[in-house]
């Protein structure tokens, strides 16, 4: 039989090219990474063998000892990394080594700054794999061959890393993958046996596939006989005393692909019950870069009795915990299952409300031990956490004791209040926790909304995240307290400051005032005709003349912006206007006559009013033109 070699050149996807650069310049003070990489990608393609050979036992040909051997070369100056795992087809060996295949790769590059040390904590995030090859290598040669075609189907990759790389076919007798890196000069020091040993122990110990070297002899020369040098047992299924904090986090950049250490984890071993399984998850310190990306699947690696079955099982943790990284395993599923199967698997509900509750639980003890990082979580996760509420019924309370938001206690911190907080710092007649949303604490502190509230020295939450007044949609109410927005509907103030029906100052007054004010609120409600859907004295104003408000089931101006973004029908609830009677503006129009100019007052003030809450003038440049107006008239 002839081989034909077809030889090919090929160009990298630009993104690869641009990637190279930025891995060789901004990972080489921790180059040895590399052989972390090539290892876990060699262990990726033995679990995948693992797993198609259950269906399909030929792929194992006749070699079912899995493996993955480093060696070296000191004459040629290799390092090899090689494993008897799945291979690649042609194909597959162009696919894979020349482009990546992650959504969002080209925005991700763009966030890059040319700055060594931000880049090389973005591109950690990234996870940068195969390419790593390169911080040490000038050339670097790959050999595959996919489990189950003929030896002639052997593919040989080779590339300089400068934007090209060739294929073609060769002869492989072994299936596997076999990656040689030819050092740069000066990279001799990967040219040593207990040098490799020593990374292999730091970062692949926790590998579940032995890895092996050639033993060495009394004089530590190599000899013909291969060792296994990592523990190669499947760390989630060690007993949580025999793993090490670094084993740990060494697993963790394993399965996640992260350079970085976990913040937290938890470690899960049920056995026995109805469900059987282990459980190890971690919480990053970083959000990946596709966080919010729709279309990249999260979830956990999922093994069935030690079997790798597939990775970013997604059924198994709801959407508003997708940043949870791990391994779970399980006797629960059958080992030939299938995403098909795995949707509607009768143990999915058991397993998923128990690693919630997991979840949660690791959440609750860091909020409570480790406040500093639940702060730091809270920053990066906290808005895929706020999706909770509205997902998950069931934890709705745990959750809810999760949120953290800024408030108008001057004590507090930003986005480091509790719910628990506020209502122990309830006044003693007060029953709702109210809360502000605007579009920034700046604009939340001064809005006209909070006027009486500061007066009364009652505290209002001040969510100013886009998706917050979504969130608290579905949060009706929290250890039985309602909660209320400060822009809408009744406030039940007077309960709070406990004045009296004929003394306070408060809604009642509208009582006493309301007939003097009656003409010119019917005014106002004739010109602002259309725009608004009442107009009516406040008990929210101390300070300024006037504001909006909503009904107490209509949607608040920021969920109104959030829809329509979306690109979704909003019913437009027209706002309330208020007015404040005892405000020298308000008491002048009482008692203007000439319409012309309460006109132009009235439309000023309502332009105002939707300034203050944050949303956009329908027509900017009028406004403009009324102020300027005005102006002219003070000054003349
Ligand atoms: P990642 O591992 O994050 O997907 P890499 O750039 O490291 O990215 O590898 C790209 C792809 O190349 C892998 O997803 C895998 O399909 C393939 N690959 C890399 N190394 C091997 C190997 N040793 N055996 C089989 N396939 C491999």
């Amino acid at each position: 039989m002839t081989l034909d070699a077809h030889q090919e050149k090929l160009g990298f996807q630009a993104e690869v090219k641009q990637l190279l650069d930025i891995v060789i310049h901004s990972l080489y003070s921790n180059k040895e990474i590399f052989l972390r990489e090539l290892i876990s990608n060699s262990s990726d393609a033995i679990d995948k063998l693992r797993f198609e050979s259950i269906s399909d036992p030929a792929l194992y040909e006749s070699a079912s000892d899995l493996a993955i051997k480093v060696s070296f070369d000191k004459a040629a100056r290799t390092v090899t990394v090689s494993d008897n795992g799945i291979g690649m087809s042609r194909d597959e060996v162009v696919t894979n080594l020349g482009t990546i295949a992650k959504s969002g790769t080209r925005e991700f590059l763009s966030h890059l700054t040319g700055d060594q040390k931000k880049d090389s904590h973005l591109i950690g995030q990234f996870g940068v794999g195969f390419y790593s090859a390169f911080i040490v290598a000038d050339k670097v040669s790959v050999k595959s061959r996919r489990a189950g075609l003929g030896v002639e189907h052997g593919v040989a990759w080779e590339s300089m890393g400068d934007g090209e790389f060739t294929v073609l076919n060769v002869e492989k007798l072994h299936r596997g993958t076999e990656v040689t890196l030819h050092l740069k000069e000066g990279e001799d020091e990967f040219l040593d046996a207990w040098r490799l040993r020593s990374i292999i122990t730091k970062y692949s110990d926790h590998i579940n596939t032995p890895i092996m070297m050639l033993k060495l002899s009394e004089d530590e020369k190599a000899t013909d006989e291969w060792e296994t040098v990592n523990r190669a047992t499947a760390l989630w299924a060690l007993p949580k005393k025999s793993v090490t904090e670094e084993q740990y986090i060494e697993f963790y950049k394993h399965i996640a692909h992260d350079f970085e250490n976990p913040l937290a984890w938890t470690h899960h071993k049920i056995e026995g019950g109805a469900v059987e399984y282990t459980a190890l998850l971690f919480m990053p310190q970083h959000a990946p870069f596709d966080l919010w990306q729709r279309d990249t699947k999260h979830g956990l690696k999922l093994y069935v009795q030690r079997v790798f079955v597939m990775d970013q099982a997604e059924q198994f943790l709801p959407h508003y915990l997708r940043f949870v990284r791990g391994v779970l395993d399980t006797t629960a599923l059958p080992l030939n299952v299938s995403r098909e199967i795995l949707q509607d698997h009768h143990t999915i509900p058991k397993l998923r409300s128990a690693l919630v509750r997991h979840v949660l639980d690791l959440l609750d003890r860091v909020a409570k031990d480790e406040p500093e990082k639940y702060t730091q979580f809270w920053q990066e996760f906290g808005n895929v956490l706020k999706e909770g509420p509205a997902e998950d019924f069931a934890n709705r309370a745990r959750i809810a004791n999760l949120l953290r938001f800024s408030s108008t206690n001057p004590e507090a911190k930003e986005q480091s209040v509790t719910l628990m907080d506020y209502v122990k710092r309830m006044k003693p007649n007060q029953k709702k926790i109210y809360y502000m949303t605007a579009e920034n604490i700046e604009a939340a502190k001064s809005g006209p909304h909070l006027e009486v509230f500061q007066k009364n020295e009652i505290e209002v939450l001040l969510l100013t995240d886009r998706i917050d007044e979504w969130v608290v949609s579905h949060l009706p109410e929290f250890e039985s307290h309602a909660l209320q927005s400060v822009a809408k509907g009744d406030l039940a103030l007077d309960e709070i400051t406990g004045e009296s029906k004929d003394s306070q100052k408060d809604e009642k007054q509208d009582d006493k005032q309301l007939p003097a004010f009656e003409a010119l609120l019917k005014k106002i409600q004739g010109i602002l005709d259309g725009k608004v859907k009442e107009v009516r004295l406040s008990h929210r104003l101390t300070s300024s003349p006037v504001c909006l408000v909503r009904e107490q089931n209509a949607l608040g101006p920021q969920m109104e912006r959030l829809l329509k973004a979306a690109g979704q029908p909003v019913e437009e609830a027209k706002p309330i206007m208020e007015l404040n009677p005892d405000h020298a503006i308000i008491q002048k129009l009482q008692n203007e006559t000439d319409e012309a100019t309460l006109q132009e007052w009235t439309q000023i003030l309502y332009e105002q009013a939707l300034l203050a809450e944050g949303s956009a003038l329908p027509d900017p440049a009028a406004f403009v033109k009324r102020m300027n107006k005005l102006w002219m008239e003070i000054f003349s």
